[in-house]
């Protein structure tokens, strides 16, 4: 199932089992636990589940002094009419806040805080799909308000994501991009579990350029950032279109997307929290932390 060819391991100097992480990974469990308990019922975009989502998400952008972007509200309304076969009606929104960098040029870290809510009278938590992403992404709000950033920083939440990529879509096309200097996407959906320690970049078979400063990325010990899952020739191994990145990567925006292989919970109501494996997550956020910071010193570099 994985490409064994092109991959490149890496595992460096410990962190140490009293590791002491870059951000608050106690904020990070109490996030991901509240943002995939049954109160908000799955997610999904349009329900009641959803806004309450919503509003937990705002709150915290909110508490840790973000800026709405563009404007004046976090909220970026859209409507959803029909997906895969079944009507949805209502609205949808996405959530976007930003932290303005040394320079004008933006990177857009993103994940999707929508899942598929209740079938069949079953909750479906989606605590690795995708509260994980999203807890994460609340993790960086809070580091990089404290951290001032080189870009400019453009936090997206993004909604309906399940029902066919509609909240990043809709992004894309709400902005000017040329004129907000948008130059990298990094996307994140579903880091927080793999029985083999493993966490997946994606994108460095169309953006090369961005893989000299993921390789200076220091990972913690038992815990591998493998480069793949990005290769058109390899059908449903290559994940580019399965998440939000597809939207800028077609609008010729270079994108890395964090993720790990598919698991027996995946689209089912057993992706709760308990089965967060919460060690592998701490690490994985680290990791990707530690990404971005590289990348956001080194990108004129790589380009
Ligand atoms: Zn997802």
């Amino acid at each position: 199932m994985l490409r064994s060819v092109g991959l490149i391991f890496l595992v460096f100097l410990s962190l140490g089992s009293s590791a002491q992480y870059s951000f608050s990974d106690k904020s990070l469990i109490t996030d991901i636990q509240i943002l995939s308990s049954d109160q908000l019922e799955g997610r999904k975009a349009g329900s009641e589940g959803g806004k309450k989502a919503r509003e937990i998400i705002v709150d915290k952008l909110k508490k840790i002094g973000l800026k709405p972007y563009p404007e004046t509200s976090y909220d970026q309304p859209f409507s959803i009419t029909q997906s895969f076969g079944q009507i949805n009606s209502g609205q949808a929104s996405n959530i976007l806040a930003v932290i303005d960098g040394r320079r004008k040029e933006t990177i857009v870290l993103s994940a999707h805080y929508d899942h598929v809510g209740v079938m069949n009278k079953s909750i479906y938590n989606g605590a690795d799909d995708n509260a994980s992403g999203t807890a994460a992404l609340l993790a960086f709000a809070e580091y990089f308000s404290k951290n001032k950033p080189e870009h400019r920083l453009v936090f997206a939440f993004f909604d309906a994501e399940e029902m066919g990529l509609k909240g990043s879509a809709h992004f894309v096309k709400s902005i000017d991009l040329k004129s907000e200097k948008i130059v990298l996407n990094i996307n994140m959906d579903m880091i927080s579990r793999s029985e083999k320690n493993e966490l997946y970049v994606c994108g460095l078979y169309f953006y090369p350029n961005l893989r000299k400063p993921l390789e200076q990325v220091v990972t913690p010990n038992n815990f591998k950032l493998l480069f793949g899952h990005d290769d058109p020739s390899t059908g449903p191994d290559d994940w580019t279109r399965q998440s939000d990145q597809l939207n800028f990567h077609i609008n010729n925006i270079p994108f890395l997307y964090f993720g790990v292989e598919d698991h027996e919970d995946y689209h089912k109501p057993t992706d709760v929290f308990e089965k967060i494996d919460q060690q592998f997550y701490l690490n994985s956020v680290e990791t990707i932390l530690q990404s971005i910071i590289l990348l956001d010193q080194n990108l004129d570099k790589a380009n």
